[in-house]
């Protein structure tokens, strides 16, 4: 028969081997799952939307974009700003459809059909 003291000690090491194992999970977890969307209020993530996508006015969070990629239409307001804890150099946006992973270059202005029709009717008056 074992002494008690080895026997204790062996569970101890197995215990720690689990512990390690646990937190190697709960890490790599963490890192595959990297930013949730942060709540910001409206004008923090106008201010947001600004600074990351510099390539439109972001006038107020009801400006609306057509996603190319999910192939929605996108409201200031639906955008995720997600990030890291790196600062705020980390963050960026997110089409608010699950899975979709476009960047603010996906997106672009929705054209409405009317304006559409508009521009044909005015082509073809000029046109003769
Ligand atoms: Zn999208």
């Amino acid at each position: 028969m074992r002494p008690r003291k080895e026997l204790y000690q062996r569970n101890f090491a197995a215990a720690n081997v689990l512990l390690q194992i646990a937190m190697k999970f709960a890490t790599v977890r963490n890192v595959s799952s990297p930013s949730r969307p942060i709540r910001l209020a409206a004008e923090d993530k106008l201010a947001a939307l600004r600074r990351i996508d510099k390539s439109r006015s972001w006038n107020c969070l009801d400006e609306r974009l057509y996603c190319t990629i999910c192939k929605h239409e996108i409201s200031g307001r639906q955008i995720e700003v997600v990030g890291g804890t790196n600062g705020l150099r980390a963050l960026h946006l997110k089409c608010s459809t699950a899975g979709c992973l476009s960047t603010p270059d996906d997106w672009i202005l929705p054209v409405k059909l009317d304006t559409v029709r508009e521009i044909d009717i005015l082509f073809r008056d000029n046109g003769g």
